[in-house]
């Protein structure tokens, strides 16, 4: 997970291997749903683990269903349309629901629980309480359901008290074209109260009518069987009883595929296709029809039941005019796509985009603008004419994960203009892995890999610098220091004394290293070594080893191979002037030799070690001497090194510092946020 402001993603140029996608957001949803209703245990494999099922989960706790975690999978034990006889987890009176900005878990819990009976309060993050739910409430006050506004007329938060006297008689009424999950919600729930043949009409257009059929599916599979006349009527036959299916497997997200067709289809070779498993052409998610538009815009496509393969086919990509009411989500992958085709695309059909996340219509023109697009920005519709030039870009996501997925590929452009992506952990939403994934299967030349390095003397803060800005800026981290530690701990354990008539036979030893960083451990060949190099003497000897060239050399190839996606910060003392000369920021840090021992003598005494201030300082210099005069790669800044001396600093504004640096290399014009 990409915690950081934002991610910025230099030129990327071709993609390759394999992605395993998580599950589907909306399968899930209403699986969790379903399986709370009814009677007995359900266990969920595959579930998507991500902000929205979570909140469905807790919701389901609260309604008084059983929650147990195993392995990856999940097992509900269902109320049986009861409500949990007992007090309510969070005392007595109203229960407090609180759902996030998820729609999937907001409207067919409201449905549910004004039908079960009880007191709720259901609310969300300030989006949600701007995203519609009146159509659902109308619907459900026919029938006789208690609900109303806590805030604005048509928005949650929502208050839901006990129904009485459902009147199921008449058939409900429920408008389908503002959100398809409003008759989602109504064909989950009523089920519920179906002591006689329950109706349901259609007012106004259906749109996104394939979520329909998935909550049809899943209907079925949970022993409802739902009669339809059109996409207009829908029955719910009497003495219907939601009926545990044992277990459940949750199928990939169709919709999360969709980045990665794209991506297949901009820069996958036709050799080495890009694979895509979890989710295949007979997917019973409607946004798999993306593959149809991926097509007709030049994507080859290849898929089977539960995986698909995808490259390049026609390039630059074709053009498209298309009414993309059956993918509504899938349909902003393809306003990326249009920045890669050869003429204006127009995506129609697409007013939902309103009421999402965030208002996507808006939101996607404003930001394809910034990377260069002609955009006309239409009622239910985007005409995109791509980039005459490719600009550098810093794209806003409005907390809308789709938003910072799709926007993702432009990444791509061939045409070396940098995405910086700000917020990148709205992706969590569904799929908090996403550019962890991306990264796995993109490929771009070394030199375009970003890198930041901070050189300099023992106990300058070079560490705590480095990885800090690397967490700020999301971005690898290398403690070069650290291979020198293990290289002598390894050496004295194979019983080889650390002198120079044994240099080749240590460099042997530094080259076959099994190092694994994992956080903040450090572990050799399975065995934690993390405080083992730590000590005083375990630096010392790093010294002695890494004056040796034979080692130096054989650690080289170790330390560049940590320049991957999406950056690295390398600290040590020849990060600059050996091991990435091309760094595009290097950092030359020093203190004075009486503000680092006193550094080094706080850090060892709060770890409960000994140690006295003189006998600190007299072995820093002794080590700074050695370092600095030997032979190979001798401690020095590097010729255009920015030299930073923080004796009087405190850590934050070296920092801030050096984050200033960087950003004034970028080329993205504006300030970095703190
Ligand atoms: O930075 P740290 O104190 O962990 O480094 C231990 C020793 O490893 C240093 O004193 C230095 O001799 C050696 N080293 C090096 N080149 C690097 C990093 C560390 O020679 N890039």
């Amino acid at each position: 997970m990409f915690n950081s402001a934002f991610l910025d993603l230099p030129p990327l140029e071709e993609a390759r291997g394999t992605v395993i996608l998580p599950g589907s957001k909306s399968i899930s949803n209403r699986v969790l749903l379903l399986a709370a209703l009814c009677e007995g245990p359900t266990v969920v494999h595959d579930l998507l683990e991500s902000d929205d099922t979570r909140v469905m989960l807790q919701g389901l706790r609260v309604l008084g269903c059983e929650v147990v975690h195993r392995g990856s999978a999940v097992r509900i034990t269902g109320i049986g349309g009861r409500p949990h006889p007992g007090p309510p987890p969070g005392g007595e009176g109203v229960k407090k629901l609180f759902l996030g900005n998820a729609g999937t878990a907001m409207r067919p819990l409201t449905a549910a629980l004004a039908l079960i009976g009880g007191d709720y309060e259901l609310s969300g993050v300030a989006r949600m309480h701007e995203r519609p739910i009146g159509d659902l409430v109308d619907a459900l006050r026919q029938l006789g359901c208690g609900i109303d506004y806590l805030g604005n007329e048509g928005f949650p938060p929502l208050r839901i008290r006990p129904a009485r006297d459902l009147k199921l008689d008449a058939a409900i009424q429920v408008r389908g074209d503002v959100s398809s999950q409003f008759l989602t919600a109504l064909l989950l729930a009523l089920p519920l109260v179906a002591t006689r043949d329950i109706v349901i009409e259609v007012v106004g257009q259906l749109i996104s009518r394939p979520y329909i059929e998935i909550t049809l599916n899943l209907l079925r599979r949970f022993g409802i069987a739902v009669a339809r006349q059109d996409w207009q009527r829908f029955t719910i036959p009497a003495g219907s009883r939601y009926q545990s299916p044992g277990e459940v497997h949750v199928e990939a997200d169709a919709s999360s595929a969709s980045y990665f067709v794209a991506l297949g289809a901009l820069a996958a070779s036709a050799d080495q296709p890009l694979r895509i498993e979890g989710v295949g052409a007979s997917s019973i998610q409607g946004d798999i029809r993306f593959i149809e538009a991926a097509r007709a815009m030049g994507a080859t496509v290849d898929s089977g039941p539960n995986w698909l393969q995808v490259s390049r086919g026609a390039w630059p990509l074709r053009a498209l005019d298309l009414d993309c009411n059956h993918i509504p989500d899938a349909a902003m992958t393809l306003a990326v796509m249009a920045l890669f085709a050869d003429g204006p695309t127009t995506l129609r059909n697409i007013a939902s985009w309103r009421v999402k996340e965030t208002d996507r219509l808006a939101a996607m023109a404003a930001e394809l603008r910034k990377l260069g697009a002609v955009v006309d920005e239409g009622p239910d519709s985007l005409r995109i004419v791509p980039p005459a030039t490719w600009q550098a870009a810093a794209i806003a996501t409005y907390d809308d994960h789709r938003m910072a997925m799709c926007f993702a590929l432009a990444a791509f452009n061939f045409a070396g203009a940098h995405v910086r992506i700000l917020d990148p952990h709205c992706v969590a939403k569904t799929f908090p892995d996403y550019f962890e994934t991306l990264f796995s299967v993109s490929r771009t030349s070394a030199p375009h890999i970003p890198v930041i390095c901070v050189d300099g003397p023992t106990a300058s803060g070079k560490g705590t610098l480095a990885s800090e800005v690397a967490r700020r800026l999301g971005y690898h981290y290398l403690d070069s220091g650290a291979l020198y530690r293990i290289t002598g701990v390894a050496t004295l354990r194979a019983g080889l004394p650390l002198d120079v008539e044994h240099e080749h036979s240590i460099a042997r030893l530094a080259e076959a290293l099994a190092i694994v960083f994992t956080g903040d451990r450090v572990l050799l060949a399975g065995e934690d070594v993390t405080d083992a190099i730590r000590s005083e003497a375990a630096g010392m000897n790093a010294s002695r080893v890494s004056a040796l060239p034979a080692v130096r050399t054989a650690l080289v190839a170790l330390q560049q191979s940590f320049r991957r996606l999406p950056g690295l910060v390398a600290d040590g003392r020849d990060m600059g002037t050996v091991i990435f000369p091309d760094a595009g920021l290097k950092v030359y840090l020093t203190a004075s030799a009486a503000q680092r021992a006193e550094r080094r003598h706080k850090q060892l005494i709060s770890k409960g070690i000994p140690a006295t201030l003189p006998a600190l300082r007299a072995d820093l210099e002794a080590r700074d001497a050695r370092d600095s005069s030997r032979a190979v790669a001798p401690l020095k800044p590097a010729q255009d090194a920015l030299l930073l001396d923080n004796s009087s600093h405190a850590v934050e504004e070296s920092v801030a510092l050096v984050l200033r640096w960087w950003e004034e290399k970028q080329p993205f014009g504006q300030a970095l946020e703190a």
